[in-house]
């Protein structure tokens, strides 16, 4: 077998768990797969980034970055909580970029059993599955929406009930500024939200503001709390 990052031939590790349930192996070396860091251990409650190297950026069980964003009165509440499986390092990096190039689903399988077991440690399937929309110019260009490639791990059904527009270069104000003030996602409409717990699926947590700002639309659609949980946290 080929390694689906590295390319390396390798022996798969064959168990009898996947002679007894069918389960595929492993599509990863072992030197890639253990190349990926799960985040362990104690995290910040609000935005799920790990307290291990932290001192100085956290305030009780929150880091200063979710204080922030609780302090704000438009911004207060408007995402429940993240939760993602792996840290962002030099590795990773390299396989996010290597999966938009290639632009295609069949690198998800990579990350399906840590990715589900993960979500059912933080969810469960009453909550409604919904991936962050690329704009229609860049689904065009790559191809391929990875959020909606990981939504997909998880087996339950999928809601696409937003859509996003496109932020358009050529602006006097700078992408950042516009970020912050633009909100770029729609509720399509589609279903009522009312008495919905949501969980926004995406491929990268950074800032947090892309998905606060879907957060924020289908709250003012009616969801009772919106939630998100993605493949990485930076
Ligand atoms: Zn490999
Ligand atoms: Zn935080």
């Amino acid at each position: 077998m080929n390694c689906l990052i590295c390319h390396t031939s390798y022996n798969p590790m064959v168990s009898w768990r996947h002679f007894l349930t069918l389960e595929k192996a492993d599509c990863l070396c072992s030197k890639c797969r253990n190349a990926f860091m799960r985040i362990n251990g104690e995290i910040c409650d609000m935005c799920g980034r790990p307290f291990a190297d932290l001192t100085s950026h956290r305030q009780g069980r929150l880091c200063t970055d979710c204080v922030r964003w609780q302090e704000d009165d438009e911004w207060k509440d408007v995402l429940t909580k993240n939760r993602s499986v792996y840290m962002y390092n030099e590795f990773m990096k390299e396989v996010v970029a290597i999966w938009k190039f290639r632009g295609d689903y069949a690198m998800a399988e990579a990350f399906q059993e840590e990715f589900r077991r993960e979500f059912y440690r933080h969810f469960d399937h009453t909550f409604l599955i919904v991936p962050i929309p690329l704009s229609a110019e860049r689904l065009y260009e790559r191809g391929f929406n990875q959020a909606k490639a990981l939504a997909e791990l998880l087996a339950l059904p999928i809601h696409d009930i937003l859509t996003r527009h496109h932020l358009e270069k050529q602006s006097k104000k700078s992408r950042r500024e516009r970020l912050r003030t633009e909100n770029v996602f729609q509720f399509s409409g589609k279903m009522p939200l009312q008495d919905k717990h949501i969980v926004l699926i995406d491929d990268i947590y950074t800032t947090g503001t892309t998905l606060r700002h879907a957060a924020k639309v289908l709250r003012q659609a009616g969801a009772i709390d919106v939630s998100s949980f993605t493949l990485v946290r930076s």
